[in-house]
């Protein structure tokens, strides 16, 4: 009989609700502004989205929004609405929330 395998979550920091799924990890290298530790997800649940404006980033101006808990509000990262450049359109879609700003739930 095989062990029930939970899944592994990412929490909001501030109230721990659950955000992002570990496997729906992208790219775990990424560097938000000022060299912050981030991860690029494919989904995240419970997050409410900003905005979308045109923002210039390290790797270009990409149309983002920010992505916000949706049960405290706290800011937690970002979404790639529109990428322009064709190096950049993996992120398209995808949300990059920052390193300190999740905590590890059931691991
Ligand atoms: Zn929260």
């Amino acid at each position: 009989m095989a062990d029930v395998i939970l899944p592994r979550f990412y929490g909001c920091y501030n109230c721990r609700k659950h955000v992002a799924l570990h496997d729906d990890i992208v790219r775990k290298d990424f560097v938000a502004g000022h060299r912050r530790r981030a991860f690029l997800f494919c989904h995240v649940m419970n997050m409410v989205a900003g905005p979308k404006l045109n923002r210039r980033l390290l790797t270009g101006v990409h149309m983002v929004a920010d992505v916000h808990c949706s049960d405290c509000g706290e800011k937690l990262g970002w979404r790639y609405e529109k990428v322009y450049e064709d190096s950049q359109k993996y992120k398209q879609s995808k949300t990059v929330l920052e390193k300190f700003k999740i905590v590890k739930l059931n691991w």
